[in-house]
């Protein structure tokens, strides 16, 4: 421990700064620090959170030389303030408040008032000339005191209902009662005295002890108090949902109590020096005449607005700061200013006025939503306040999400009822009926209504029902499940392992929590944070591209980045919004998506059923040109940029009808018998289809498909170039682990490609090149470059089988991974690093030894993960792909690992 353990502030003067925040916490640096600037601070000082460590590690004691010290410290306060603590006729109270590193609002303990006494009060009433405020201040410590230090603090565990805090505001309703007013305030001197009493009876009778009548022993009770509740439950639970840790410890601040409560000169409030909510530079602020901090929060009394711009609502009508106090509040606009210029942020201040003098008790970076964030970080830099570098880091890249996605209205959600809580898979809000199946999904839309899809889990034969949906809700799944996908892909709010519901698609129930929903119930989702609500929560609209500071904050991210930035997109329409949000190519189409459209699906299991090559080859050709005029589509939406187009990848089952009905309407329409559709889908049953039968080894059993797919890729890219289109087609291999499996595919493609340019008198620029997506590529990834044009990172097969955990079975123990800490964060989700980001460094090291100039990128769910991106920033990618409504996301992602 540092040889220093508490440090004053006070008079222009400080022994700490704002630097200091991991010794004195947030609170107490920026004590310090203004006290520094001039700014009217109360005098005090902070006790440093090693204290606190060692007060934890040995079970509360104090280190040696720290009473000492606090002594000195108070000593200094006492000389400033021109007053003694425990002085009979001038007597200085103290604050005790606690102060961690990072904010954690009401998570800890704060006692105000220590210092009254039977032989302090007298004093302070003489000084004060009002015995009703002193009584107020005493019966407040009381209160405070009893329930912190002497229950909390002292680990008693008092009943529901039957904590001394609540006992105590018993007694004092039962005196309002009594004398038939409604508000504190219209109790006089002699109500409060005789409740003080009544007051320090109840303490005796409830917690067996007298309320402390010695100024030190009260100081000394309440920093222990704030020591411990560092431990205490809400702050334990708060340090886990945030990852705080543990040791950080809370730093102690003790500083003279300045009143706000001293009359009709008396004031105090909190304020912003820009708006929160809109990023507006304007200072923003509420207060209350005549009260103390808590009154403002408790929202007893309507707080007032500082000034003209900060009126709405309630108190709309109420004359402001700067109409009642205009000096005062001409000072604290001042301050204001000094704050922003220093700190170089929007602060989040409280001030106090005391009989006409300003004073000002915290000052720190305030929060802010998405859009204000955003505004903010711009306005800042034009106003030459911070540089682009800055206001690039100053966004988070999820608050865009705000801005790209309706929102349930934050008011409407606190009302809602909860129901369940699920993983947050598409962000944004949806309102809307429960349908169980795709096909009334499909149906309800057509008639104009808004659904969300309820199911156990989706698959492809699903997405006609996917599309028209508000939003996707499953019982099962993870974050790569095929529902939260398909969501993404397409911007759609989407909860998915929702493990609290409980479905009977047959029934068409649901129940959760004890409470039954039916078809067509109105329920809510939050797809953001994965929460589910019953009925309707109100919605927010977005419209991004109309927001002139995004506009420009994208501006400067694009300049800054290093990374280029594609999307996953298997449609021309997907292909095109995502290039409206600023992707620079497609790096994943998924072409088995484009089987699935009612007019293929049936030539696609004609193809799977067939006996042999000439019966497959029959059925390809009519997939031909359909697929073609898909890819004429996505290039003619991506014209002069690159689509990297892969070839077929999952198991065949999964474009087989697995129920009877289906199976049935399957072979009337293929003229077989239901039989033969039941025989083949048994034959194609795999027992692991994720290691099964997919991928290239595909197109190595089966040429034809391999060569039907580069057929129709390379036609379409001749026939869009004839028409003048700039097509950069790159051919993606997936699922290779050998050398031999590419070059087997890469011939194939070659001999195809050539012949169709041939045919047609075109040539087009095309490139071959793999994904890398099995641990054996990664590490052999210096052959597999000779025969590879480019390489793309499907992280997500790489993360299932560098874990070995199943995509789709791993929501089942994934967050019990997540709360017992075994694993740091969803691997699905967000890259893992040390183990899955090692074979990614190692493949694109070898990849370049024999390929200097090899292109690579990403496309795994992870390319549109900010932390996942600032590692593909580091380890040399060329560039990410994700989702279009994650495009935005990326690029400020990747600027911001550009200019850390
Ligand atoms: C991957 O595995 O990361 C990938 C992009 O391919 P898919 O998700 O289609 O398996
Ligand atoms: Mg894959």
């Amino acid at each position: 421990m540092a040889e220093r353990k508490v440090y004053f502030f006070g008079n222009g003067k400080a022994e700490g700064n704002a630097k200091m925040k991991e010794l004195l916490g947030g609170k107490g640096a920026n004590l310090a620090e203004m006290s520094r600037l001039g700014i009217p601070v109360p005098a005090g000082f902070t006790i440093t959170t090693e204290v606190c460590t060692y007060f934890m590690n040995t079970k509360g004691k104090y280190p040696k030389g720290l009473k000492r010290e606090v002594e000195t410290a108070l000593g200094k306060v006492e000389k400033i303030m021109g007053m003694r603590f425990g002085d009979t006729k001038n007597p200085l109270l103290f604050s005790v408040r606690s102060g961690a590193r990072v904010s954690m609002p009401g998570m800890m303990e704060t006692v105000l008032n220590i210092g009254l006494t039977s032989a302090t009060i007298p004093g302070l009433v003489a000084r004060a000339g009002s015995e009703r405020f002193v009584y107020d201040a005493y019966r407040r410590l009381i209160m405070m005191y009893s329930d912190v230090v002497m229950e909390k603090a002292a680990g008693i565990e008092a009943k529901e209902g039957m904590g001394i805090r609540q006992q105590l505001e018993k007694e004092m309703q039962k005196m309002k009662d009594s004398k038939g007013v409604k508000v504190d305030t219209e109790l006089d001197a002699g109500d409060l005295k005789k409740l003080v009493n009544t007051f320090k009876k109840k303490v005796k009778g409830v917690l067996k002890k007298d309320f402390p009548d010695d100024p030190y022993e009260q100081l000394w009770g309440a920093i222990s108090a704030v020591f411990k509740s560092w431990n205490g439950k809400r702050a334990v639970s708060y340090r886990r949902i945030e990852k705080i840790p543990a040791d950080w410890g809370t730093a102690v601040n003790i500083q003279t109590m300045v009143f706000g409560n001293m009359g009709e000169n008396s004031a105090t409030g909190v304020a912003f020096t820009r708006n929160p909510a809109t990023g507006e530079n304007k200072f923003y602020g509420e207060f209350l005449v005549n009260a103390q901090g808590e009154d403002v929060v408790a929202g007893t009394r309507t707080p007032q607005a500082i000034n003209a711009v900060s009126k709405m609502g309630a108190s709309k009508h109420l004359p402001s700061l700067e109409e009642l106090m205009p000096t005062l509040y001409n000072q604290l606009a001042k301050i204001r200013t000094k704050l922003e210029k220093h700190y170089r942020d929007m602060q989040d201040v409280e001030f106090t006025i005391q009989d006409g003098k300003l004073f000002m008790l915290q000052t720190r970076v305030g929060k802010r939503n998405g859009a204000a964030a955003i505004r903010m970080a711009v306005e800042m830099c034009k106003e030459g306040l911070i540089s682009k570098e800055e206001a690039i880091l100053r966004v988070k890249p999820e608050q865009l999400d705000e801005l790209l996605h309706p929102m349930l209205d934050p008011k409407s959600e606190k009302a809602a009822e909860r129901l369940a809580e699920g993983l947050p898979a598409g962000p944004g809000g949806a309102v809307g009926q429960i349908v169980f199946t795709a096909d009334d999904s499909e149906a309800w839309a057509n008639e104009g209504k808004k659904v969300v899809l309820v199911r156990d889990e989706t698959s492809p034969e699903d997405v006609h029902g996917m599309r028209p949906a508000q939003a996707i809700l499953t019982a099962k799944g993870g974050m790569t499940s095929h529902a939260a996908l398909v969501a993404r892909g397409w911007g759609k709010c989407c909860i998915v392992g929702c493990g609290g519901l409980q479905i009977s698609a047959s029934k068409k129930v649901v129940s959760v929590n004890g409470k039954k929903l039916r078809e067509g119930d109105w329920i809510s989702l939050n797809g953001t944070k994965g929460v589910v609500y019953s009925g309707k929560v109100g919605l927010l609209p977005a419209d991004p591209r109309k927001n002139v500071h995004y506009k420009q904050l994208m501006l400067w991210a694009d300049k800054l980045r290093r990374l280029n930035i594609r999307t996953n997109a298997d449609t021309p329409e997907d292909a095109k919004m995502a290039r409206e949000f600023g992707a620079e190519g497609i790096g994943l189409a998924r072409t088995e998506h484009m089987f699935f459209g009612p007019d293929r699906i049936t030539a696609m299991r004609e193809m799977i059923l067939a006996d042999d090559e000439a019966g497959r080859k029959k059925a390809l050709k009519k997939l031909l040109p359909l697929q073609r005029k898909d890819f004429i589509g996505i290039f003619k939406a991506m014209d002069g940029l690159p689509v990297t187009i892969r070839t077929l990848d999952p198991p065949l089952h999964e474009f087989l009808p697995n129920d009877e009905a289906s199976q049935k309407e399957m072979a009337n329409k293929l003229g077989v018998s239901v039989e033969a559709i039941k025989a083949k889908v048994q034959s194609l049953h795999e027992l692991n289809p994720m290691l099964g039968h997919r991928g290239c080894r595909l197109g190595i059993t089966y040429p034809e498909i391999t060569a039907m797919q580069v057929q129709a890729i390379i036609e379409a890219a001749c026939r869009a170039a004839k028409q003048g289109v700039k097509v950069q087609p790159e051919i993606m291999i997936p699922l290779v682990g050998t050398k031999a499996e590419l070059e087997n595919q890469r011939r194939l493609t070659v001999d195809t490609a050539e012949g169709v340019m041939k045919k047609a008198g075109v040539r087009v620029n095309y490139l071959v090149g793999t994904m890398i997506e099995i641990p054996r590529a990664a590490l052999t990834a210096e052959k597999i470059a000779e025969v590879a044009e480019f390489f793309s990172f499907g992280t997500n097969d790489l993360t299932q089988m560098t874990f070995g955990f199943s995509r789709d079975d791993a929501g089942k123990f994934l967050p019990d991974y997540l709360a017992k800490k075994i694993l740091p964060a969803e691997p699905f989700q967000t890259l893992d690093e040390e183990g899955v980001g090692q074979l990614v460094d190692i493949g694109i090291k070898r990849g370049r030894a024999s390929r200097p100039d090899l292109k690579v990128g990403i496309c795994g769910e992870h390319g549109g993960d900010p932390a996942s991106i600032d590692f593909c920033h580091r380890v040399g990618m060329n560039y990410v792909s994700c989702s279009p409504f994650r495009v935005p996301i990326a690029r400020l992602a990747a600027a911001q690992a550009a200019v850390k």
